[in-house]
């Protein structure tokens, strides 16, 4: 066990990171990962691999891979060391357990032992817990701290995250990435703890640099502030949690901040996974420039793109689907983890036009597998709409606050068409121009109008997205029965 590297993440050349990355790999799977995960001892007998037959990355596509199905036992991925095993293996840890060098044990308690759990949700499948070790918490740390110098943030700025308190990635990545960058930090809760009211108060007081939050709420978060005459006029940053964050909504939210007395304020997006306990962010682009691609850190996980459909390793600037290997976890751990997300540009380890570094970074949008959905309206029999492009058209409409795009059948029965509801919130109450708004920027882009369009508050939006209970605000909801 190591710490991180502190900068060689970022400067390393493609060769070096590639070298890193194997030697780093075979430690884990030899020393960790293969000998005390239940999952991956049984994965790798059962397909007859030896963990030393895996010299490098390269020979990772020897290993299948891993999905959500695989978590019918989330027990089964934690690291817990077998006495006969580490008996065998490590001849200090053995004088440790029998004989009780207490710093030896303490070191290994330190490593091993789960003190922290976030939760993945899901609608279909029963939570997964992913367990932190104290060696998992340094590495949230650290990778939020370089979090943090990506988003060229001052340790003397004030952050408020504003993510849901819960046992969820983002609140927790977000809490130790100041820690992990010894700056002020006030994880207000979000919404659900002291409401929007009460987020709006505390920002007053405390005139942040940086607010940290989910994209629709931080959207309410501003407006409400405008309203009340609030004057956030120290703000440079937003950092969103959930990857997609349309042109629209980055639009939208600088308005805003504008009107608050801030007009200099980068909106930055972030992509990060329970599974890959820890997250990635853009760098500070460039005024007016594109982003340039989630950063990665190539001395924690390793980062693979595939062709979804065959699961053929695919060549950089490719588009994939992401599949994650950890190189250096505890706890809960996965190799070789299929995520479902789909990057639009595939990854690249060329140097990043903004910032120079050379970490690999996840170019484009990324959006789900599940984002295409197959319609059967009356005039489109079958025909598959891309939600991923709807989304960006809702977000650009004006006066539209908040939204969740609702799939149903006509009279709930499965053997009728489907109807699409659009559930909505207006931003200045006007609500029969944004309902002609809505049906024209559906009609312009999709060649359809929705069934029905239903407005509500906004409190009656954060309960339908499902904000404090799911990962992601939910903006696209399949209520057809299957
Ligand atoms: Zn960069």
């Amino acid at each position: 066990m190591s710490k991180p590297k502190t900068t060689w993440w970022a400067n390393a050349s493609p060769d070096n990171i590639h070298n890193h990355q194997d030697a780093l790999l075979k430690r884990f799977l030899q020393t960790r990962a293969v000998p005390f995960t239940q999952f991956y001892s049984k994965l790798f007998s059962e397909n007859g691999i030896d963990p030393r037959d895996i010299r490098s990355t390269d020979d990772l596509v020897k290993l299948p891979f891993t999905s959500k199905a695989d978590f019918d036992n989330p027990r089964d991925f934690v690291i817990i060391p077998d006495e006969v095993v580490v008996k065998k293996q490590w001849r200090t840890i053995l004088r440790a357990l029998t004989t009780g060098s207490a710093a030896t044990k303490a070191a290994l308690e330190k490593e091993l032992r789960p003190i922290l759990l976030t939760s993945t949700t899901g609608r279909s499948s029963a939570p997964v817990p992913f367990l932190y070790t104290a060696h998992d918490i340094a590495r949230l740390e650290e990778g939020g701290r370089r979090m943090m110098q990506l988003c060229q943030s001052d340790a003397s700025n004030k952050h408020v995250n504003a993510f849901p308190f819960a046992p969820h990635l983002a609140f927790w990545q977000a809490h130790y990435a100041g820690t992990g960058h010894n700056t002020f930090m006030l994880s207000t809760g979000g919404g659900k703890t002291i409401g929007t009211e009460g987020n709006v108060r505390i920002i007053d007081k405390i005139n942040p640099e940086a607010i940290i939050a989910m994209p629709t709420f931080l959207y309410h978060l501003l407006q409400e502030g405008t309203v009340g005459g609030s004057r956030w006029k120290n703000l440079k940053r937003l950092v969103l949690g959930g990857e997609k964050v349309p042109a629209g909504m980055r639009r939208k939210l600088k308005e805003l901040c504008a009107e608050m007395g801030a007009p200099d304020v980068a909106i930055i997006s972030t992509y990060g996974f329970t599974e890959a306990k820890m997250a990635f962010t853009e760098c500070l682009p460039v005024a007016g420039d594109q982003p340039s691609g989630f950063h990665i850190y190539p001395d924690m996980c390793f980062i693979e793109i595939i062709d979804p459909e065959s699961g053929q390793r695919l060549p950089e600037n490719t588009p994939g689907e992401i599949v994650l290997t950890q190189l250096d976890a505890r706890g809960t751990i996965v190799l070789r983890y299929r995520t479902g997300d789909l990057i639009e540009n595939g990854l690249t380890h060329a140097p990043c036009p903004h910032c120079g570094r050379t970490c690999p970074r996840l170019l484009g949008k990324i959006s789900r597998v599940s984002d295409f959905k197959n319609l059967h309206i009356d005039k489109l029999k079958g025909t598959l709409v891309d939600f991923n492009a709807l989304e960006n058209v809702l977000d650009d409409t004006e006066g539209l606050g908040a939204w969740q795009i609702e799939l149903r059948k006509r009279n709930d029965d499965p053997l009728e068409s489907d109807i699409v509801l659009v559930h909505a919130v207006t931003m200045k109450g006007d609500e029969e121009t944004l309902r002609h708004a809505i049906h024209r920027r559906f009609e312009s882009s999709t060649e359809f109008a929705p069934n029905e369009i239903q407005f509500h508050t906004w409190e009656e939006m954060r309960t339908l997205q499902g904000v404090g209970k799911e990962l992601k605000e939910k903006k696209v909801i399949d209520h057809r029965p299957s």
